[in-house]
């Protein structure tokens, strides 16, 4: 299913919302087509992390402040790397979405997706399960998969599973850590889950992206 925003479904105005509310977090999981294409054009990093944009025509999404400027008619929005990754989209090598912030001053439901994320981030699904993560709010994991949908277009697991490449993709950048190593630092339950899920994300193996030799 394509959760993407695209310009057909920009309907909403931000006129008379108050300047000290990020226009994007007045709702509660929407993006407005306008403001998403006027914050990427204008590179505007008040919004890095807050939503990602993707390329129809070259399969990749980017961070907001990315130096490549799609043409506005081929681009759609998402509110998470793992909703634009679910749809299909890799990630840009140039911007490196995996490094975007996390953005997580939100009110309500969404601070207990921010703290959900933060446990996520912290392993919380690479060794437990959804049930137990929800638990650990002190929510139902159903309630927790709703709210994640409603948020950031994407299920807790499949957050998961994009933070784990994430994580794989900055020790390849960042460190000269062997990839099997590599593998289970991040969270993998075996070197073949990782070369699977980081295949699948980015379209080619770990040793193909690794930097620098090591
Ligand atoms: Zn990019």
């Amino acid at each position: 299913m394509e959760t993407g925003v695209q310009p057909q479904t920009s309907a909403s105005t931000v006129t008379g919302s108050p300047a000290s509310v990020h226009p994007l977090r007045r709702h509660a999981g929407d993006l407005d087509f306008a403001v998403c294409d006027r914050a990427r054009l204008s590179r505007d990093r008040a919004f890095d992390g807050v939503f990602f944009t993707a390329v129809r025509t070259t399969g990749i999404y980017c961070r907001p402040v990315c130096p490549a400027q799609p043409k506005s008619r081929n681009v759609r929005f998402y509110r998470s790397a793992a909703a634009a990754e679910a749809d299909g989209f890799r990630p840009c090598l140039r911007c490196r979405p995996e490094t975007a912030p996390f953005s997580p001053a939100w009110n309500g439901t969404a601070a207990t997706v921010a703290r959900a994320v933060r446990l996520i981030e912290a392993g919380a699904l690479d060794r437990g399960s959804a049930e137990t993560l929800a638990a650990a709010l002190g929510i139902g994991a159903r309630h927790l998969t709703r709210l994640f949908r409603q948020h950031l277009h994407a299920t807790p697991v499949r957050v998961a599973r994009t933070m784990r490449v994430q994580r794989a993709k900055r020790l390849l950048d960042e460190t000269d850590i062997p990839i099997t190593d590599i593998a289970l630092r991040a969270g993998f339950s075996s070197i073949r889950n990782f070369n699977l899920a980081f295949a699948q994300a980015y379209g080619r193996p770990p040793s193909a992206i690794r930097r620098r030799p090591r």
